[in-house]
């Protein structure tokens, strides 16, 4: 077969049989998983790109598959979310990120502040915000500790909920962000309305820095409209020196990127932050 980049990957027939045979041996795996303790959260810090101070940390699920190794959640969340695991996947992140904090706390590393992706058919399932705001009351969390991130689609969907959940969630006082903003469906009027807190600039702007101008373009906008929004501002992806000072000179100042650091296991982050606190 012949790759022609991410979505034009030419098949021929016993290789597609095969993929889906993957797939649907993947799915079936994936039900043990959670009850198995397969699955584990690494974290990645974000930093204040000039000081270096860690002011957050993203929680990354990954599947530590017993015959097939490490398992990128760019592959199982998208079965998750079609074999209608995503839900109960969900809650365990949502709740080991949450256990995970209250420990760091009680060991005097924080609370931090920690951001959880959700998967938008998460997000619009029946009960989300009781739910969340039963996972912060079971750890004694500050809901602003927890950030809520979210990533618009094109094929969503019912808006109304969706800002619904929003609005209940912003109630609730945990935080929002829009994840890989200006990649989809993000339309401005919405963002006018929405009480989102957050916006994070995709990996795949950051990549064009320094000199691909439609990158620098977008991501110029992107920061104009945090500032005019009153929006906290992420940057993803973030690999080198000269994308770390572009953005810093252009405005954004919160980096989360291999630059600074990998997603790292909860012991390494531990650590980590020991060793910050010590000194
Ligand atoms: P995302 O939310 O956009 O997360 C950022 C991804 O970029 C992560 O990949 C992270 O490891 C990677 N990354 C961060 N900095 C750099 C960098 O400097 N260079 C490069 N090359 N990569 C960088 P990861 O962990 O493989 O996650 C992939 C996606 O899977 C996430 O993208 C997110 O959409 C989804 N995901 C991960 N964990 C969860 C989860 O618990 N629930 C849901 N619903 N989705 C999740
Ligand atoms: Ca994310
Ligand atoms: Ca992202
Ligand atoms: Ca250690």
């Amino acid at each position: 077969a012949k790759e022609n980049g991410k979505n034009k990957a030419v098949f021929c027939s016993s290789e597609l049989k095969a993929a889906q045979n993957r797939e649907t041996a993947l799915s079936n795996d994936l039900y043990q998983a959670i009850e198995q303790g397969q699955l584990s959260l690494h974290y990645q810090p974000q930093v204040d790109g000039r000081t270096g101070e860690i002011v957050g940390l993203e929680a990354l699920a990954r599947w530590d598959h017993p015959q097939l190794g490490l398992i990128s959640p760019g592959v199982f969340i998208p079965i998750a979310e079609k074999n209608g695991l995503i839900n109960e996947l969900g809650d365990w992140v949502l709740r080991e990120a949450c256990r995970q904090n209250k420990a760091w706390e009680m060991m005097g590393l924080g609370p931090m502040r920690i951001s959880v992706n959700f998967s938008m058919v998460q997000f619009m399932a029946a009960g989300i915000v009781p739910r969340i705001a039963a996972v912060i009351q079971e750890f004694d969390l500050k809901p602003k500790t927890l950030v809520v991130e979210i990533t618009e689609s094109i094929n969503v969907y019912d808006f109304t909920q969706i800002d619904q959940t929003v609005q209940d969630l912003k109630k609730l006082g945990v935080a929002i962000s829009i994840d890989d903003f200006g990649t989809e469906y993000s339309s401005l009027d919405r963002l006018k309305n929405l009480p989102v807190d957050e916006i994070k600039i995709d990996k795949r702007f950051i990549d064009g820095l320094p000199k691909d101008v439609s990158s620098i373009g977008i991501i110029r906008a992107i920061i104009a409209l945090a500032e005019i929004f009153d929006l906290e501002l992420v940057a993803e992806g973030v690999e080198t020196e000269e994308q770390l000072e572009f953005l810093l000179a252009a405005g954004c100042r919160v980096i989360q990127g291999y630059y600074f650091y990998p997603p790292l296991s909860a012991e390494a982050v531990g650590d980590l932050l020991r060793t910050i606190h010590e000194q």
